[in-house]
């Protein structure tokens, strides 16, 4: 599903990522671990095309995204790849149902076909009478489910995940952790999260610790 082959970045001259290689298979939980200022973000977003490499190679569905750009690179990524962040960016003035749908309808996939599918994915994540609601109307763990349906909106080849149940508390992280294991086993959905999480970690198929730049274990 992906493969990332001595990937390196450097950030004005300074290295942040010293060769890094990963592949992920369809239906695997991997997350990244270790302490702050190791490169997990860095090579998250990169993974995730939203940065281009210094070095090295990468391939999602054997598409190598480096040599992607400009709205080629945009499109690809909205299709392919579902993103989870912290904070979660929904947008204030739009229902849950239509923040959901929004990246179905960038993707030109037929309307009726988007919002019968976010209806289903905020039914199955136990947001059914939430569709109407608008973010601030809506928990700080019921707006975080909404990211996760937005992000598997166009069916993503990959969801990446960057602490994701960061400003949850522990009950909403724990219903979230175990909604990525539900995901894995109904869709076989594939999840690469980076998190200080240690429930999280422990739930995944596979941990990788990143030390200074590099995957240590
Ligand atoms: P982590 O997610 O493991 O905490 P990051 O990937 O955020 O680590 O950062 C790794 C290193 O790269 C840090 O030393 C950080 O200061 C540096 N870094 C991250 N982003 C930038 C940037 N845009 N410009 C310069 N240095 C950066
Ligand atoms: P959680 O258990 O996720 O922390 P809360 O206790 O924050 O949930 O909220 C409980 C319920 O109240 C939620 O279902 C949410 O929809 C509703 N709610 C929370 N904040 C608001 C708000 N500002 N306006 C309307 N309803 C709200």
């Amino acid at each position: 599903m992906l493969v990332a082959r001595n990937v390196t970045k450097n950030y004005s001259n300074l290295p942040v990522l010293k060769g890094v290689d990963i592949s992920v298979s369809k239906g695997e939980i991997v997350t990244i671990v270790g302490s702050s200022g190791a490169g997990k973000s860095t090579l998250l977003h990169i993974l995730g095309t939203l940065d281009a490499p210094s070095g090295g190679e990468i391939f999602i569905n054997d598409v190598q995204t480096s040599h992607l750009a400009g709205d080629a690179l945009a499109d690809f990524r909205n299709r392919h790849i579902g993103f989870i962040f912290q904070f979660h960016h929904l947008l204030p003035e739009f229902s849950a149902l239509e923040n959901v749908c929004i990246p179905g309808f960038i993707a030109g996939t037929r309307k009726s076909e988007v919002r019968e599918r976010a209806a289903y994915l905020l039914d199955t994540l136990g947001l059914s009478s939430r569709l109407d609601h608008r973010p601030n109307q809506l928990s700080g763990g019921e707006q975080q489910r909404v990211a996760v349906a937005r992000a598997l909106i166009n069916k993503p080849d990959i969801v990446m995940a960057d602490e994701p149940t960061g400003n949850l508390d522990s009950h909403n992280a724990r219903e979230l952790h175990q909604l990525f294991l539900q995901l894995r086993d109904q869709f076989g959905q594939t999840f690469i999260i980076v998190t200080h999480n240690e429930e999280l970690a422990t739930l995944s198929d596979r941990q990788l610790v990143m030390k200074d730049g590099k995957i240590v274990s």
